[in-house]
This record gives C-alpha cells, sequence and structure tokens, in this order.
C-alpha cells in the first residue's frame, strides 16, 4: 500500500502500491495476473520455502532491491516497508542484502536506510485490511451523521 500524510492513498482504480505485478523481467516465468516476471513470481514466499538457501536469497535481494528503487524514484516516500511472509522468514539477512543492493539501482537521492521491516510480519496484509474495514465502517458513521 501507499501511506501519503498519514493516510491510505488508493489510486483511481484502487490498486496504488501493487508493486508486485511490476514485471522485473518480461521474459520470467508467468504470473499470475497473466503477465511474465512480475516481481511477486521472485519474491514469494512459497519460492523461499521451497529452496531456502544463501544463494536464493541473495537473487531476491538483487530483486528486491531493483523493486525498491523502482519505487523511490516513483513515489519519493520516506520509507519503504518490507512485509509480508518473505520478509518476516528472512528477517534482516534480506534487509541488509537489499540495502547493499540498493544504491546500484536507486538515485544518489535515495538512502538504502530507507527500507525497513515491517514490525507486523505476516500479519500486515491482515491488520491492513481490517484497518481499511474499520475506517470504512467509521467513514460511513460520519457520512449518516450529516445527512
Ligand atoms: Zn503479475
Amino acid at each position: 500500500g501507499v501511506v501519503v500524510d498519514r493516510k491510505v492513498y488508493h489510486g483511481a482504480r484502487f490498486h496504488a502500491g501493487e508493486v508486485g505485478h511490476i514485471p522485473l523481467d518480461p521474459d520470467g516465468p508467468p504470473c499470475g495476473c497473466g503477465k511474465r516476471g512480475c516481481a511477486e513470481v521472485f519474491l514469494s514466499y512459497r519460492r523461499w520455502q521451497e529452496g531456502a538457501s544463501e544463494e536464493l536469497l541473495k537473487e531476491m535481494a538483487e530483486r528486491l532491491a531493483h523493486l525498491c528503487a523502482i519505487t523511490l524514484s516513483t513515489l519519493d516516500p520516506g520509507l519503504v516497508v518490507l512485509g509480508g511472509p518473505l520478509a518476516e522468514a528472512t528477517g534482516e539477512k534480506l534487509l541488509e542484502e537489499v540495502r547493499k543492493r540498493l544504491p546500484r539501482y536507486a538515485l544518489k537521492v535515495h538512502e538504502p536506510d530507507q527500507v525497513v521491516l515491517s514490525p507486523f510480519g505476516r500479519d500486515a496484509a491482515l491488520l491492513g485490511a481490517g484497518a481499511l474495514a474499520a475506517s470504512r465502517f467509521v467513514d460511513s458513521l460520519a457520512f449518516e451523521e450529516v445527512m
């Protein structure tokens, strides 16, 4: 997701922050979205479970550094927060490797320590969905008061 001024930015079609489907290799493996080589094909927890190794960690870090640089150049955020099962499983090791590789892809105005780990781990998506539902409920109450 994308957070701007402490508010979730959803985008015109409710897909803001869907960086998992940015193709990092258009000739890469097929993705569930119908394209090839999307970031999430390379950076999935399933892939890590099936072949966790130092070599895979470094390959994932290379691709994630590329993806973080795209995000940094597009949005210029204060932070890029890594969450979910892969980030939880690989933790500081993946973060350290991403930070090492980031200068290869990112503009010099961006610092490696702009990439951080989420404190929510694999619960990040669930907590985000709950927060979104709660905020919509609060918004609907506010709308009813005005009516
Ligand atoms: Zn995709």
